[in-house]
């Protein structure tokens, strides 16, 4: 009898996960497969990150280092070499070498067509693709009969074996915000901000990380002429990337930690990273040395910190590619830390630990700078409350200042608490209980098999998450590395689970 899979979200996890779940069929091959990959956008493979609305959108990825798929390494990289005559039109003049911080839409493109050369990998392996453009509402577990009823906007229900929710990040819902038709709950798509607040409004954009960046540069680069201000509660900014390579860990590495500390904590992860900087130091003698100060202080001075980090920027950053070198066994070593260790770090340190870890391109530091030089762009530290008063929007920060502003955009990425997130089926899975809330953000799933947990604290044996959505479990899930190597997890163990069943003493 054939096996049907739903997934649910059309970008990188579903990409990545098919193409991972094709490669174990060809290992051990399953019968009459059929994925049935459910998105709500027109496109399949963008997803939310890299959709075409904003070419000042950039990657914070080298392009010589992104890829949907597990075993090519570079393969952006090529896709851009070997079709050059799909987007050299749209980007004349633009040069891209492995270095470069390419914009997102041409990552979007590649996605897209990634997905279509999977579902040709898909179909020489006898598995049958098909794409049903419909936004999922609802997802019910048939016990007995061990399957899944999906359910659309549009009315229509499918029944599948399985469900795998890869539907990325979700936002704030615009009703958990004063209704204001200048009040936007999301930067995204920047075509949209840009087309709807007056050129010469002045804004509050509520979030300092990447989000509030591409909403910065996307509005004056097309012609914005007020006032621009980034509110920051915790008055932190990312920090910019050096010019350092890739680098190997070798004592924040997962088999060094599994060999030599069973029970690691914070503690130790800070001894190892300083070790790990002393190696990188021998290895590379031209390495920026730098006086790290953990948590970094809130920015007081916009215009010296954009300057300080674009000097550091010139460099060999040693601390930054330690870092990056730790996505791969974030979330292991994330799963091994006391809870109190884990419930600290994220209330007191999670905002510093970003800052420094998710870092931008130095185009990006150096155009905001240059805003800030001119007058147009401030950043300012501390809490803010928005009110509407009429039709008149004021913002009012920690120390009493009440302004007014033309418009307000949310840059805060997903909220915490996923029933404040406007994603009608998330919502209605955790009304239902078939899901729980994980309490770093998004949903709890297995932590091994990446299976749903109910309310209940039941494993569900039919449905899956994987991508951002799992952001909670994993401490961090927004890079693509890591959305890949999740999304493979995942398609080998439900490629397990299909082949050979699933036991409940399995999952719990
Ligand atoms: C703005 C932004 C920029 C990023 N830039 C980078 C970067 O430069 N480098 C890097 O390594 N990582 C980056 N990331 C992190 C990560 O690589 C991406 O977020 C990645 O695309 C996440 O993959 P995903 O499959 O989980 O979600 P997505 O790629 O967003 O895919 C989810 C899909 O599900 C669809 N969907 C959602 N709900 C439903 C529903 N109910 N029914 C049907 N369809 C639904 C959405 O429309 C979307 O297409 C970025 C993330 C964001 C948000």
């Amino acid at each position: 009898m054939g096996k049907k899979i739903a997934i649910v979200g059309g970008g990188a996890s579903c990409i990545a996960f098919i193409e991972s779940f094709i490669n174990e069929c060809n290992k051990e091959s399953t019968d009459n497969l059929h994925f049935m990959v459910f998105e709500k956008l027109p496109e399949i493979g963008p997803g939310n990150a890299y959709q075409s609305d904003a070419k000042s959108n950039l990657l914070n990825t080298k392009a010589g280092y992104i890829t949907a798929l597990k075993d090519r390494p570079g393969d952006f990289f090529k896709w851009l070499d070997e079709n050059q005559q799909k987007w050299k039109p749209e980007y004349p003049g633009l040069e891209i070498h492995e270095d470069t911080y390419a914009p997102r839409p041409l990552f979007g493109m590649y996605m897209q067509d990634t997905f279509n050369a999977v579902v040709n990998k898909a179909r020489e392996a006898d598995i049958k693709v098909d794409v049903i453009q419909d936004e999922v509402v609802n997802l019910k577990e048939n016990y007995e009969a061990e399957t899944v009823i999906v359910s659309t906007i549009s009315g229509a229900d499918y029944e599948v074996d399985k469900s795998v929710i890869a539907c990325g990040t979700s936002l704030l819902s615009p009703d958990a915000l004063i209704n204001h038709k200048q009040i936007y709950h999301s930067p995204y798509p920047v075509d949209n901000i840009t087309n709807n607040i007056p050129k010469d409004a002045d804004i509050a954009v509520i979030g300092a990380r990447l989000s509030a960046i591409d909403a910065v540069i996307g509005m004056i680069e097309n012609g914005h002429k007020g006032k621009i201000t980034l509110y920051s509660r915790s008055g932190l900014f990312p920090s910019v990337r050096g010019v350092q390579g890739r680098y190997k860990n070798q004592y924040l590495a997962l088999d060094f930690i599994n060999r030599n500390y069973p029970d690691i904590n914070i503690t130790d992860l800070s001894d190892l990273f300083f070790k790990e900087m002393e190696r990188y130091r021998a290895q590379n003698p031209d390495n920026m040395e730098e006086e790290l100060v953990f948590p970094p202080p809130p920015i007081t001075d916009f215009e010296k910190f954009l300057s300080y980090e674009i000097d550091m920027a010139q460099h060999k950053r040693g601390w930054q590619a330690v870092l990056y070198d730790t996505n791969s066994l974030l979330a292991d070593v994330w799963g091994m830390l006391p809870d109190g260790e884990k419930d600290w770090f994220m209330n007191e340190m999670l905002a510093s630990a970003m800052s420094m870890r998710i870092s931008i391109p130095i185009e990006n530091a150096i155009k905001m700078r240059e805003y800030v030089r001119s007058g147009q762009l401030q950043f300012v530290t501390g809490n803010s409350e928005i009110a509407k008063e009429g039709d008149q929007l004021f913002i009012t920060t920690d120390d009493g200042q009440r302004v007014e502003t033309g418009a307000v955009i949310y840059a805060t990425g997903s909220p915490r608490d996923a029933n404040m997130c406007d994603s009608q089926l998330l919502r209605n899975l955790l009304q239902d209980g078939l899901v729980r809330q994980h309490p770093f953000g998004g949903i709890d799933v297995c932590e091994q098999y990446h299976n749903i947990v109910d309310n209940s604290g039941n494993f569900s044996n039919t449905i899956y998450a994987v991508g951002e959505i799992t952001n909670g479990k994993f401490l961090f899930t927004s890079a693509m590395d890591i959305i890949v190597r999740h999304a493979h997890k995942c398609a080998t163990v439900l490629h397990k689970h299909i082949t050979h069943g699933i036991k409940r003493d399995l999952v719990a």
